[in-house]
């Protein structure tokens, strides 16, 4: 059974809430990346598992945009140094094109959810905080503020200070959430009053003047939304981490049950340079600047592909991630042991066929239909399904200029690549002369694949010649995609004319 139906089931046995609510989140401050896919990929997973088996269950996504700016990170302007400290959606876009902060690095990452057909619903953390939502628990927070700190302090053992409350005021006159602290407040009248190091004092509403810790409010952000599941990375799994006193002050403090925690391996991004024997692999990461943006990947991956490349592992398991050759062979399993990607007849479509065919289309929609069908594949033309070639074909294309390597890329040559052809040995253009002759019409790969080994053995010389003189007077390179699959999408005049002229050259 697949570990999202283990999970699925383990939780429908052992807990008593008949409704689920599948927690994932982010602190949106920075480009969001592909590695941040794995939690919001295992939530859907474990979602999709309840929902089969008619569980009442619904999966959510709570951003962070009521976190303080950390510090001013390299990708930010130097006059951001003045903004560290204030709160996400508080801060101006970097770049000046969405309302916020927050907003900037969310937003694309929001767009490629819906790319990626998960169906979430969003939390703002600040709206929470704005409209009044977090009122109650920062009340019993400051009621507790002693229980709270003891927990605090015997789960993670750490001496908390003397003047630490759960609650921290957002400064009226700095608008930084990290610097003020609490001097006193008043629960009835939902405020807390501070000071500030920048020198104020002043009057913090319970809606929106300020945020709880951390760890506090992750255990009230469970009571809140109803969390029941939430998977998280293993680091706050850890003894004495964020989950074990969110778990304490869940049940002590806020009278809730924990959720079932889903601690989850990291993934670990690969990139290469060179190909065969000189390829270096490479890990990405995002302190060094090469991390691939989930916005990016989505477009050159189809989704039912980026869902299995997290799905196939285990949780507890890490990751290798290679976007270039490595998921091509992922691919390769997924057609093979899951299905095809796409409707209809997108889905017959191996991929690699596809990667050969919209090279030969060279972004042409109408000669991409022509090569499809002179390929053997029934395109009947109603919209739905040429919607769906249209969409398969466009994650091809990215893909092959993100992130294929170069032994896959070629350009059909439609001009007679007369130089290179000059280098071909006599036996080759005379194999190519002779292979001519022997073209028909409607031929399909294996066709093409037997009557290549027929004219090499009838020439007597070795097929993996006549390849190289095939590849080379069509492609201009010595080697290309699968030599049946390439002639046989190509039109046979074309293809008779070609190896006719190749045969004649003279150098
Ligand atoms: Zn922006
Ligand atoms: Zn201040």
């Amino acid at each position: 059974m697949h570990w999202s139906k283990v999970i699925a089931k383990e939780i429908v046995d052992s807990r008593r809430e008949t409704k689920h609510v599948v927690a994932t989140g982010i602190t949106p401050s920075g480009a969001i990346h592909v590695g941040n896919l794995r939690e919001i990929i295992i939530g859907d997973a474990v979602h999709t598992a309840l929902r089969d088996m008619g569980v009442d269950a619904k999966l959510i996504y709570v951003a962070d945009t009521f976190d303080p700016l950390r510090r001013r990170y390299p990708f930010l302007p130097k006059d951001y140094e003045t903004q560290v400290g204030k709160t996400l959606s508080e801060i101006p876009d970097p770049e000046g094109c969405h309302l916020s902060y927050a907003d900037h690095f969310l937003q694309p990452f929001l767009d490629s959810l819906e790319l990626l057909e998960i169906e979430v619903e969003i939390y703002r953390a600040d709206e929470m905080y704005k409209s009044g939502l977090y009122v109650d628990v920062i009340k019993e927070a400051f009621l507790r503020m002693d229980e709270i700190s003891r927990i605090l302090e015997d789960v993670s053992g750490r001496q908390m200070s003397e003047d630490w409350t759960p609650f921290n005021p957002l400064c009226d006159a700095c608008g930084r959430i990290t610097s003020a602290i609490v001097t006193g407040y008043d629960i009835k009248k939902e405020k807390a009053y501070y000071e500030c190091e920048c020198g104020n004092k002043g009057v913090a509403s319970f809606a929106g003047g300020g945020k709880l810790a951390w760890r506090v409010d992750w255990a009230a952000r469970w009571k809140i939304l109803g969390v029941t599941i939430e998977p998280f990375g293993k680091d706050h799994a850890a003894p004495g981490g964020s989950f074990d006193s969110g778990k304490r002050i869940a049940t002590e403090i806020y009278n809730y049950d924990a959720p079932y925690p889903i601690p989850f391996e990291h993934i670990h991004l690969k990139t290469q340079s060179g190909e065969g024997k000189k390829a270096k692999v490479t890990s990405m990461s995002s302190s060094k600047g090469t991390n691939i943006p989930v916005h990016e990947i989505v477009e050159a991956v189809p989704p039912a592909i980026l869902k299995h490349v997290i799905v196939r592992v285990r949780p507890d398991k890490h990751i290798e991630f290679n976007p270039a050759l490595p998921l091509l062979y992922l691919i390769d399993e997924y057609e093979r042991e899951i299905g095809g990607i796409g409707r209809g007849i997108a889905g017959e479509i191996p991929y690699r066929h596809l990667l050969t065919l919209v090279q030969i289309a060279r972004g042409e929609f109408s000669i991409l239909l022509e090569v499809i069908k002179r390929s053997g594949y029934a395109v009947h033309g109603d919209d739905e399904e040429l919607e769906e070639i249209r969409k398969k074909a466009g994650y091809a294309e990215n893909w092959l200029r993100t992130y294929a390597p170069p032994s896959l890329k070629f350009k059909l040559q439609l001009d007679v690549p007369t130089e290179e052809l000059k280098q071909l040995s006599e036996l080759q253009k005379k194999a190519l002369g002779s292979l001519a002759q022997k073209i028909q019409d409607g031929m399909n790969a294996e066709d093409w694949h037997n009557r290549i080994y027929d004219v090499a053995s009838a020439t007597n010389m070795e097929t993996k010649e006549l390849f190289q003189a095939i590849y080379m007077a069509l492609l201009k390179k010595p080697s290309g995609p699968r030599a049946g699959w390439l002639l046989a999408s190509l039109d046979s005049e074309f293809l008779r004319t070609r190896f006719e002229s190749a045969a004649v050259i003279t150098g």
